[in-house]
């Protein structure tokens, strides 16, 4: 199947918080979704890369996207000239019309090396001169939100495909809290039930700012274009 929209994640399960919902809706909609995690997140302080990995393969089952890898080092992600040549040759290799990358202003630096790392690679797979293989653009690069908040350009309803992505975070239990597979190791934020808890009241509040149940919102340099008869529901 051809891939409509890649979504970007400097470890796994940052593309499963920020964007799950989005992508679970994509795909059970019939568009072509893939996934790329940048590292294994082997610097994490729970969970070994392979633990990791297969975590990152069962949430992308539940979401109905195929999954990439590539290894640009958790814990001080690398963004030179070969890391960005490996990412603009996959941009080339699925040929997306949308990237959803990590925000621009996060608490952890790998996630803004990530959305700068995509930003770029994004335009330059566009060049002809740059690189091997056919150039492709991706007409719209979109950030979705991890930790640090942001006014959204948009949200997305994501209440039908709620409980995907929840099953998605479940996949995750090293890392994430579940209720019901409790898991030893140090505690995290992330591996808090408060955290946990944060996500869900998150996606709440943004789906209530447009009148749904859960809501997942995005940041871009300029706006999305509209059709005047969204204006009024329609097909945007
Ligand atoms: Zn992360």
């Amino acid at each position: 199947m051809s891939t409509d929209v890649l979504a970007v994640g400097a470890h796994p399960d940052d593309v499963e918080l920020g964007c799950g919902g989005t992508l679970a809706s994509l795909a059970s909609a019939g568009y072509g979704v893939a996934i790329v995690h940048l590292t294994a997140g082997e610097a994490g302080t729970r969970g070994t890369a392979e633990t990791r990995r297969s975590e990152a393969e069962a949430a992308a089952a539940v979401i109905g996207a195929s999954l990439h890898w590539l290894d640009f080092g958790d814990g001080g992600l690398r963004r030179g000239d070969r890391e960005e040549d490996e990412l603009i040759a996959l941009l080339r290799q699925l040929t997306p019309q949308v990237v959803l990358s990590p925000p621009p202003r996060d608490r952890h630096p790998d996630h803004e090396r990530a959305h700068a790392l995509t930003k770029d690679a994004c335009f330059y797979a566009g060049v002809g001169a740059r690189g091997q293989g056919r150039p492709h653009r991706p007409q719209a690069v979109w950030s979705y939100m991890i930790h640090h908040p942001f006014e959204p350009r948009f949200i997305v309803d994501v209440t039908r495909a709620w409980d995907a992505k929840c099953r998605a975070m479940d996949a995750y239990a090293s890392q994430l809290y579940n209720s019901k597979k409790p898991v030893e190791g140090p505690p995290t934020r992330v591996s808090s039930p408060g955290f946990r808890a944060s996500v869900e009241g998150r996606a709440r509040h943004y789906g209530e700012l447009v009148g749904a149940e859960f809501g997942e919102p995005f940041f871009g340099e300029i706006p999305p274009g509209v059709t005047a008869s969204s204006l009024l529901g329609g097909p945007a």
